[in-house]
């Protein structure tokens, strides 16, 4: 009976993964072990200074290898992981991943610049999220300043007294902190003074508007303005032309990612980057 299912569900999910509730069903269960059996990874994209080009960081972005479906992009299963609040187990294994890795390269001799991993809502709202980044950060003795967190902007207006004690005990421990994804939420501007973050990350689609007839990406100019008056950085997403990067640059805009710079690639890819920066 269960082969049966099983057989029906993954016709199901071939069909429509996302609509039909038992190929989600069968996608979350499938989910559940992923991790442990290594069939989680991490592709990494550089981010560089818009001003000369120079190396910035990594984002660490997930993917699932399934063994029938193929790659899977986070897009397809991040929400279902929020859902069912399998993220935060998800979640530790990115942060842990990412700590190991950045220990290896920095033990082979890598010059390093800070991994930066998405934090999801649920995680971020998890009692003890302060002190478990900690332990990931000292297990792999990393300076604190090598991991910046990603935060949506939706996410930090969820509770935002808390999340500004959260945020602020991060800053202390070091950690750097970024505001993802940028312009596409609600923020008051009044509370973004307010929390303690680094960088805001302008969402791709206000970077795709730029060279476009209606927006000409007036609203990327002013996200870069506003992080300036704010003491923050900007980081454009998402940059896929040589036009957006001039007109970022232009702009003042501190640093790029985007398929123009670099696609997300695996570590064995980033060594190769890496190496022949050296
Ligand atoms: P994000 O954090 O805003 O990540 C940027 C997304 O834009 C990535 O998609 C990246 O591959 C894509 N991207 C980068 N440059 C370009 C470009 O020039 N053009 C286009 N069209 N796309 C570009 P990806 O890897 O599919 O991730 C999607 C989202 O999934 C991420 O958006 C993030 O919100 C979430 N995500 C990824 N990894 C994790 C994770 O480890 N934990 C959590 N909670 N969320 C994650
Ligand atoms: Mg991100
Ligand atoms: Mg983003
Ligand atoms: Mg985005």
């Amino acid at each position: 009976r269960a082969k049966e299912a099983g057989r029906n569900g993954f016709e199901f999910y071939t069909e429509d993964m996302n609509t039909s509730s038992l190929g989600r069903l069968l996608l979350e269960h499938q989910l559940r072990g992923a991790a442990e059996r290594g069939e989680l990874l991490l592709h990494y994209q550089p981010k560089v200074s818009a001003a000369d080009g120079r190396l910035g960081g990594f984002e660490a972005l997930l993917r699932w290898q399934h063994p029938e479906l193929g790659m899977v992009a986070p897009g397809q299963f991040i929400p279902l992981a929020e859902e069912s609040g399998l993220i935060v187990p998800i979640g530790q294994w990115v942060l842990e991943e990412t700590c190991r890795q950045q220990r290896a390269w920095l033990d082979a001799g890598f010059d390093v610049p800070p991994l930066a991993v998405n934090l999801s809502a649920h995680q971020l709202a998890q009692p003890d999220i302060v002190a478990t980044v900690a332990a990931a950060i000292e297990c792999h003795r990393l300076a604190p300043g090598l991991i910046e967190l990603e935060l949506t902007e939706t996410m930090l207006m969820r509770d935002v007294d808390r999340t500004i004690r959260t945020l602020v005990r991060l800053r202390e421990m070091g950690v750097r902190l970024a505001i993802d994804d940028f312009g596409t939420g609600y923020s008051s501007l009044n509370y973004l003074r307010q929390f303690p973050v680094n960088a805001l990350k302008i969402d791709r689609s206000f970077v795709s508007d730029i060279g476009s007839d209606g927006a000409e990406g007036k609203i990327a100019a002013a996200i870069v303005g506003m992080a300036h008056s704010l003491g923050l950085d900007a980081v454009a997403e998402g940059v896929e032309s040589e036009a957006q990067r001039a007109f970022l640059q232009m702009h003042g805009c501190h640093q790029l990612q985007g398929f123009l710079i670099a696609r997300p690639a695996p570590a064995r890819e980033i060594e190769r980057f890496l190496s022949r920066r050296a």
